[in-house]
């Protein structure tokens, strides 16, 4: 068995799995019933809900298919502004160059 991810956030480690389990990949939770019962107040990694592959030959696999699924989720970034100064490419929230120090947003 081998652990893929913890997040403290259960119904997301529970929505991987279930993804998982469409590719046919057996998963287990960790500490599934340690969170929510009013013991861990404070958030401790140690005690998130982890979600495991059965497998271990089944983890590079699993990785690939949550990486898929996480590009899909993420939110893109806007824009890309490309700097006129040195033609280095800034998030569209970049209002300096992160590069050179110009100005390099939208004035
Ligand atoms: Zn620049």
């Amino acid at each position: 068995m081998k652990e893929l991810f913890r997040e403290q956030d259960i119904t997301r480690v529970s929505y991987y799995q279930s993804i998982l389990e469409d590719y046919g990949i057996p998963t287990m939770i960790r500490n599934e019933y340690l969170t929510g019962s009013g013991l861990t107040e404070i958030p401790i990694a140690e005690f998130f809900p982890a979600l495991c592959v059965l497998h271990d030959e089944d983890y590079l696999r699993a990785v690939a298919i949550i990486r898929e699924n996480l590009t899909i989720n993420q939110k893109r970034v806007e824009c890309e502004i490309t700097c006129v100064s040195c033609g280095e490419i800034n998030p569209g929230n970049f209002e300096i160059c992160w590069s050179c120090g110009e100005l390099c947003g939208p004035s």
